[in-house]
């Protein structure tokens, strides 16, 4: 009968403060016959009134509405960096929000930069597979480079596939690029960057690279 629970309402004195609270305690005993059949009529009445309104049901149809889905504004899915209309980033490779990953999903790899000698972004390193989307890397990085986008459909296979680099180059902010007057320097600055190939470190051992998984055909790894 562990399932049959007793719920009993009272008031507590908290801090000098009386607050109500609920007390529940399983039951020692079957419930009566006519507790149950007014749970029974309870669910029924539900299941009734969104059977003879069928418009008040809030069902979505997924994936066949996969073009008219609405995310509330505040949902995370993915976590992206910012790239403006010429492909520049505004990360500074500061490493704030490396350092404000509570379960170090994020490795900021720096290198010197190739014509001043100061250090700059090289590979920004996201694991999608150990993300909880808490937020807290958006939230602390001072240049506003990042932000969580609503790009849900990520299910792959391999937990491999799940580690992104986050940068389309390798180089300074989007301020610095812009100051550069000098076109050919500029380019020089930038060196682009594609997926994160790997090897991974997962569960201690080293895994091969994502290039060598990508195309294999679709089994699941244990993790
Ligand atoms: S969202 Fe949270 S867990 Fe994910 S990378 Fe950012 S700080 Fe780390
Ligand atoms: S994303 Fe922001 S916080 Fe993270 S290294 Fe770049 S500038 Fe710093």
């Amino acid at each position: 009968m562990s399932g049959f629970k007793d719920i009993e309402r009272k008031q507590m004195t908290l801090g000098g403060k009386s607050i109500p609270v609920a007390v529940v305690r399983p039951l020692d005993r079957a419930p009566s016959a006519p507790s149950v059949l007014a749970g029974l009529a309870r669910g029924m009445r539900l299941t009734l009134g969104v059977f003879l309104r069928p418009w008040k049901v809030v069902t979505r149809q997924y994936p066949e509405n996969r073009q008219t889905l609405r995310f509330p504004p505040r949902y995370r899915a993915m976590l992206t960096m910012i790239h403006d209309s010429q492909g520049f980033h505004r990360c500074t490779a500061c490493k704030l929000c490396e350092k404000a990953c509570p379960n170090g999903s994020i490795r900021v790899i720096t290198r010197k930069g190739l014509i001043d000698g100061v250090n700059k972004l090289d590979q920004y390193i996201w694991r999608m597979d150990s993300c909880m989307l808490c937020n807290a890397c958006v939230q602390a990085c001072p240049f506003a480079a990042l932000r969580m986008t609503h790009q849900f459909e990520n299910a792959v296979y391999d937990r491999r596939l799940l580690v992104f680099n986050l940068n389309q180059y390798a180089g300074p902010p989007a301020k610095v690029l812009s100051a550069e007057p000098d076109t050919g320097r500029r380019r020089q600055m930038m060196e682009p960057r594609g997926r994160y190939e790997g090897p991974l470190p997962i569960n201690e051992s080293l895994r091969p690279a994502v290039s060598e998984v990508k195309d294999a055909p679709a089994k699941d790894t244990p993790a």
